[in-house]
């Protein structure tokens, strides 16, 4: 079969291997769909450690082609998911239910080969059926709205409570969706592609601002500051900022992920006397069966963050450049 694979930083090569043999607990999936996350571009780079070499993708969907002997439950031709995020299931923290915090997690499309490939091996443990009829594009929505429904979830968003995004990309405009979803009463986008902005606000998003123009709308809008601040940039800029628009007792959720060599200067004093509930959301615990429920509901509206459908062949161009300016969603189909 093809497979999009990372040999060393900067080299990736579609190459013919041989189709995996599902051993007894696996299922053997036809990819249909797989999508690029930035952090695919971050192991291009070497910036992120993985397997090597390794094929890369962990936002998949597609059929069942074949199962292993103690499989039951996924007749062949079932689409399904499959969470990537595969943690031992014996430690201290997956045995609290924060698989998220296991130190021998080994993710599918990083430690283990991956999507972006005619075929992927899953646990069947780690699968969850798809409607037959849901678009797979969709189905490869379920890791990342996996991660997000966690960062709803530490959030806890008051009903008809006021939300603010900071960062435009696929996950911010997932976010708003899903604040909206969990109840929030106001949600106000912060990007500085005036299109995002545009998307947002048919996303529901009740407002939206240019950073550029720095806190000044954001508290036009939210003279109080926010109930919840999502950092969803990456940026140390925008975790200050965070910090300083939600409002007193607030809450920020550290989602984005900034560079591991960059620090912030941050006063302790302004979090304490205001009461800041400070989060951070990391990767996808025990939520993916919920994403995979919520996409097959079709509650979310996904077709209009895909902006480029690519094949295999296609993969190691896209992944080793830097994403196209107005691009949401790059997405290998097949
Ligand atoms: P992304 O496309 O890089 O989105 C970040 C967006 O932030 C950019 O596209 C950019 O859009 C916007 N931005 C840049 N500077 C900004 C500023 N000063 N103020 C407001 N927005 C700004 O990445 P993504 O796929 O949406 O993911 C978002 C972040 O979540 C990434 O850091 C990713 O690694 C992280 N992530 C975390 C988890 C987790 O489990 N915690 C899971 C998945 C992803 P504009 O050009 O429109 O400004």
């Amino acid at each position: 079969m093809q497979a999009a694979r990372l040999h060393a930083p900067g080299r990736m090569l579609v190459e013919d291997v041989p189709r995996p043999p599902p051993g007894p607990h696996d299922l053997l999936v036809r990819v249909e769909a797989c999508g690029i996350c930035g952090s695919d571009r971050h192991m291009f780079r070497g910036e992120y450690p993985t397997a090597k070499p390794v094929t890369l993708g962990h936002e998949f969907s597609g059929l069942v082609e074949a199962i292993g002997d103690a499989v039951e439950g996924f007749p062949i031709g079932t689409r399904v998911t499959g969470d990537p995020n595969i943690a031992c299931g014996q430690c201290e923290h997956c045995r609290v239910g924060r698989p998220n915090l296991c130190a021998a997690l080994s993710p599918i499309g990083v430690m283990r080969d991956g999507g972006f490939a005619e075929y992927v091996l899953v646990p069947a443990a780690q699968a969850a059926v798809l409607p037959p009829d849901l678009d797979p594009r969709h189905g490869a929505f379920c890791e990342p709205v996996s991660c997000c429904l966690h960062a709803i979830d530490v959030a806890r968003i008051p009903p008809g409570g006021s939300v603010l995004i900071l960062g435009g990309g696929v996950i911010g405009l997932l976010m708003v969706q899903l604040a909206r979803l969990a109840g929030a009463g106001t949600v106000v986008l912060s990007t500085r592609q005036a299109p995002r902005r545009a998307l947002a606000l048919e996303l529901g998003a009740t407002g939206v601002a240019d950073p550029a123009g720095g806190d000044g709308a954001i508290s036009v809008m939210l003279p109080a500051g926010a109930d919840v601040v999502f950092e969803c940039a990456g940026l140390g800029e925008t975790v200050l900022q965070a910090t300083r628009l939600a409002r007193r007792g607030g809450t920020v959720v550290l989602f984005g992920v900034v560079p591991e060599a960059d620090r912030i200067s941050i006063s302790p004093f302004e979090l304490l006397t205001r009461e800041l509930r400070l989060e951070s959301a990391w990767l996808n615990p025990l939520t993916h069966r919920r994403a995979a429920d919520l996409i097959a509901s079709r509650a979310l509206s996904l077709d209009r963050l895909i902006t480029r459908m690519i094949g295999i062949d296609e993969v190691p161009q896209v992944i080793g450049a830097a994403p196209v300016f107005g691009e949401i969603k790059v997405i290998m189909t097949r």
